[in-house]
């Protein structure tokens, strides 16, 4: 699943070649945004700018109309210059957005709706977004009291709520937990005062470095090269996840796995570091 790390540097990537620029093309194979599109023409807007919030990302046109994408597990998108052929075949089109220099394309995105700023500050699930870790007014301290507004859940699944801190994903989640010293598994009542700070400030720390860390240029996808040991080599990015069964980097000790919460996503830790 996309992480808040590559939405954020999607739409930083997507902010760079749009904003400022006039729509002139708008295609989409979605009803409702094509029903839209009908009665008030994208082509001819400006997009005035591109902007992550926790998972999801948000294209502002002129005239108060904004685009709103979710990428689940399957979406992606990717920036082009005219001409130049597509890496995805054209019916995983969903929307593309032409502008004189660029066009940028969502493959396969399972959520994109349209909004007036009105619709969007009511819509359910943003509303219930959590702090996000990647916001540059990043509140610690509101992020700290979301989680321990709710003492009954393992941190693992806490820290995957939207509700109570936005932006990390399953990779992150055990990273965080790892890099924090925390056992996943521990229900937030039990963690110290100091351990649930620990672990919002890495959270933020982790997934702030993967987005310095950018590739740059051209096309945006999802699932990039997170990392967070600091190594860039494939088999050393990652402190525990995906890692069942090889030695914990630091003590040695045999990288465990489970399933977790009610969703039953998959939790790596290492018992001897994470007790
Ligand atoms: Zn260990």
């Amino acid at each position: 699943m996309p992480e808040g790390d590559t939405i954020f540097r999607a739409a930083r990537t997507l902010n760079r070649a749009l904003a400022g620029s006039v729509v002139t093309k708008f295609e989409t194979q979605l009803p409702l945004l094509a029903r839209i599109d009908v009665d008030s023409p994208i082509a001819g807007r400006s997009i005035d700018r591109v902007a992550a919030n926790g998972k999801w990302m948000q294209i502002y046109f002129s005239g108060d109309l904004i685009l709103l994408t979710h990428m689940l597990m399957s979406g992606s998108w990717h920036i082009y210059r005219p001409g130049e052929p597509w890496k995805r075949p054209r019916y995983h089109m969903r929307a593309a957005i032409h502008t004189a220099q660029f066009i940028a394309v969502a493959f396969n995105v399972p959520v994109a709706e349209f909004h007036t700023s009105a619709t969007l500050e009511r819509h359910p699930s943003l509303r219930r977004l959590g702090p996000d870790v990647l916001a540059p007014d990043f509140d610690v301290a509101r992020a700290i009291d979301q989680l321990k507004s709710r003492p009954d859940l393992e941190i693992g699944v806490a820290l995957l709520q939207q509700s109570l801190v936005a932006g990390l994903g399953n990779v992150f989640k055990s990273e965080v937990c790892f890099t924090s010293r925390v056992n996943p598994f521990r229900t937030i009542a039990t963690l110290e005062p100091l351990e649930i700070e620990t672990v919002v400030q890495n959270a933020r720390k982790l997934m702030s470095q993967n987005i310095t860390d950018s590739s740059g240029a051209g096309i945006v996808t999802y699932g990039g090269m997170r990392r967070t040991t600091g190594r860039s080599s494939p088999s050393e990015r990652l402190y525990v996840y995906h890692r069942s069964g090889d030695p914990c980097r630091v003590c040695g000790t045999p990288i465990l796995s489970r399933k977790q919460g009610r969703d039953a996503r998959a939790t790596f830790w290492c018992p001897r570091c994470q007790r």
